[in-house]
């Protein structure tokens, strides 16, 4: 679930025991927070250390030995770090004269190591409250006093409680849970393979996935239009099924691909037959393996003249995947999307791979189900499209979805027909959400309205806590980091965006996207993310947070909005290609991030002659004055200068005077002769060298792999 695979830190152990008032002052702690958090950096490290104090629990423990114990605890707890300790340590190591050897490098910022993940405990109906306890590893009284601060009723500890009470618990507590549906008894029905088509740009992921929806039973039903749903379903003559995700297949996106995953029980692997394999083919080849889901790879344009097949299967053995030409069991198939060719030997091979993999489910009993999609509609609210993994979702249904919740008003399937019950490996679009949950995000079915409520008020809590906790943490680290290194380390500037998209994982996938261009200097503040075209209340975001806002795959914004935009020096990007979009706020990250001061070598000078003259003061030594040929770069009058003999710093100090033929001058490049005075200097030695030193700015520096991910270097 995406909710749990958001970076998390756990509550530590300490809460467990004191969870009562904890839960009371966390609560408190978040109705006034998050507007706080987003208003500035300032703010935010104030907030994370009232969160600090907070979430420490000192209220409750007043003796000294424990809150010094707690202490050092804390600075081995994840997250948790005691920085006056990590300071005294950097002041010893700290190097008391700057290197030798130019340029100088300013030293990296030590970053704590990241929380380790938080713990998933696995939970089933009608389990007791002592055995949530002893997978929580918390105490029963603990439990107990939560399910009375929740207001639910329990007798005792020994009573069966349900999914959603053991949920909700564990969500307090602050760990992750997994639900365990008991297929015990239940009836397991052969179900129908769901596909994710991956590859490297270009290589023709969208061309065959357009190819196969014309072969799909609701696209000849509907005349050849299907809604778009993120998923759809390809009937065979037999009568078997396969269910295609419609994942966008750029490698940008690649953690919407990786939440896709959770679904997936069969990648195609789209590789280019003129093209052969390329970083993305190697990228969708980890995914899979990774995912534990099988591979069948489709070696597409082989109707081009310079298609070679045999040389994409070879160069795909090499890169180990075991082929069934080579003895393996990964199936081959060569097609042409676009001629449509090969189409039906791909769709054989796949069901074959389902078949080898004995794909069941429970058809009867609640759902078990993923959100592929979700959007919103004008007159229909939000729509969710949903694959079930097992069991029968139905209209009137009360579902929870990540942190949503809604009652099923209406299903369709893929050719917008209505259903009243949508069952495994179905992608069908639920009506009735009451907010619009991400892409990635299960759907649990619970018994009432109240108990909706009540969990996905636990979930959003529960995210709202990780946030901040991410945020503190993330700003604790900086701070942290640039310690007694402040002179060197420049302030970290915030560019703050609004992001605006097509449907509900485009914009996630947008918005990690964005975060991975975070660093030292810049921190990419997303203040708000919605789904749909630019609105004026997107445009009074961005003017509150002087946030610029990022439009993907969404049309330009109605001309009103533009003219606001303009007045208000509110930038719009908009694009479709997520490179295109990162590379754009790369460059204005760069732009505004403050760089780093740096001493650089931008000149070097071999003393040839030393000339000896009489100081203007009377009393003052003589002024000894270097004749230097410049060898490389160049000299200048406001520089500072090194000596070095043999290799070794014999002096630093500032330039005195820089002449060329008795002419004070400003500068001197390569090549030239000229005579230079180094303030108090007076052992200069022919054969010396002298090194001009400059301060410069250096900004950081935009990055992408080959593979596409990229990253800002500072
Ligand atoms: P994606 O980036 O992987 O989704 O690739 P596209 O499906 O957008 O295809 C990229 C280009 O390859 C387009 O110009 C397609 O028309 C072309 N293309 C896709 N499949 C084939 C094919 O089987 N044969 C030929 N000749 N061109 C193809």
């Amino acid at each position: 679930m995406a909710w749990r695979a958001l970076t998390k830190k756990a509550f530590s152990t300490t809460y467990l025991s004191n969870c009562g008032a904890a839960i009371t002052a966390s609560h408190s702690l978040h109705a006034t927070l998050p507007d706080v958090l987003l208003s500035s950096r300032v703010d935010l490290l104030t907030a994370s250390r009232n969160l600090r104090s907070c979430w420490g629990i000192r209220n409750y423990h007043a003796s000294v030995s424990l809150l010094s114990w707690r202490g050092r605890k804390a600075e081995e707890a994840p997250g948790l770090k005691t920085l006056g300790r990590e300071k005294r340590v950097k002041r010893e190591n700290k190097p008391h004269a700057p290197p030798v050897e130019a340029p100088y490098v300013p030293p990296k910022l030590k970053r704590q190591a990241k929380p380790t993940q938080e713990k998933t405990v696995e939970i089933f109906e009608g389990m007791t409250l002592i055995e949530l306890a002893k997978r929580i590893g918390s105490s029963v009284k603990a439990l107990q006093e939560i399910l009375t601060s929740v207001g639910e009723k329990i007798g005792s500890e020994f009573d069966p409680i349900t999914l959603d009470v053991a949920e909700l618990v564990s969500m307090e507590v602050g760990v992750n849970v997994k639900r365990l549906h008991s297929e015990e008894g239940a009836i397991l029905k052969p179900r129908p393979p769901v596909v994710t088509v991956m590859g490297h740009v270009d290589h023709g992921k969208t061309s065959l996935l357009d190819a196969l929806r014309k072969t799909s039973v609701a696209a000849k039903e509907a005349g050849g239009i299907t809604q778009h749903l993120g998923a759809f379903v390809v009937s065979m003559p037999s009568g078997a099924s396969i269910t295609f995700l419609d994942t966008p297949g750029h490698a940008a996106f690649t953690a919407m691909r990786a939440r896709g995953a959770a679904v997936t029980d069969i990648v195609t692997l789209v590789v280019a037959a003129d093209d052969g394999v390329m970083p993305q083919t190697l990228e969708a080849m980890s995914h899979a393996r990774e995912a534990n889901v099988p591979v069948v790879v489709a070696i597409n344009k082989c109707d081009k003249t310079g298609a070679d097949p045999e040389r994409v299967r070879i160069q795909l053995g090499s890169e180990g995947l075991s082929l069934e030409d080579l003895g393996g069991d990964v199936q081959v198939v060569e097609i042409s999307a676009l001629k449509g060719t090969g189409l039906d030997k791909l769709e054989e091979a796949l069901l074959l791979q389902a078949e080898l993999m004995d794909l069941k489910a429970r058809v009867d009993g609640p759902a078990q189900a993923y959100v592929v999609e979700a959007r919103v509609d004008r007159g229909r609210g939000p729509l969710v499209t949903a694959i079930v993994k097992s069991g029968t979702l139905s209209v009137g249904q009360y579902v929870v979805v990540g942190a949503e919740w809604g009652r099923i008003r209406a299903i369709r399937d893929t050719a917008g027909r209505p259903a009243k019950l949508a069952g495994p490996a179905t992608p069908v679009e639920i009506e009735g959400m009451r907010g619009l949950p991400m892409a990635g995000d299960d759907i649990t079915v619970v018994g009432s309205e109240e108990r909706a409520r009540m969990l996905s008020q636990g979930r959003r809590k529960k995210l709202e806590r990780e946030r901040l906790e991410r945020m503190s943490q993330e700003n604790l680290d900086i701070t942290a980091g640039e310690g007694d290194e402040a002179d060197e380390v420049p302030q970290r500037v915030e560019v703050a965006v609004v992001v605006k998209g097509d449907v509900q994982g485009t914009v996630q996938a947008v918005a990690d996207s964005l975060r991975s261009l975070n660093s030292p200097q810049v921190f990419v503040n997303i203040v708000h993310m919605g789904v749909g075209p630019i609105s004026q209340s997107d445009m009074d975001k961005a003017q509150a947070c002087n946030a610029c806002i990022v439009g993907f795959n969404i049309r330009s914004p109605p001309s009103p909005i533009s003219l606001s935009a303009k007045q208000a020096n509110i930038k719009i990007f908009l694009h479709r290609v997520i490179y295109h979009l990162l590379e754009e706020m790369g460059k204005l990250i760069v732009e505004r991030a403050p760089g780093t001061a740096e001493t650089q070598v931008t000149g070097e000078a071999e003393v040839l002659s030393i000339f000896e003259v009489k100081s203007r003061k009377s009393k003052g030594p003589d002024v000894k004055i270097a004749g230097c040929r410049i060898t490389d770069g160049r000299f200048t009058r406001t520089a500072t200068m090194r000596l070095l003999r043999s290799g070794e710093v014999v002096f630093e100090g500032s330039c005195a005077s820089l002449k060329r033929e008795k002419q004070d001058v400003e500068a001197v490049g390569k090549g030239s002769e000229c005579g230079l005075v180094i303030q108090d200097c007076q052992d200069f030695k022919v054969g010396d060298v002298i090194q001009c030193l400059e301060q410069v700015i250096r900004k950081p520096k935009f990055i992408s792999s080959e593979s596409g991910a990229v990253r800002i270097e500072c």
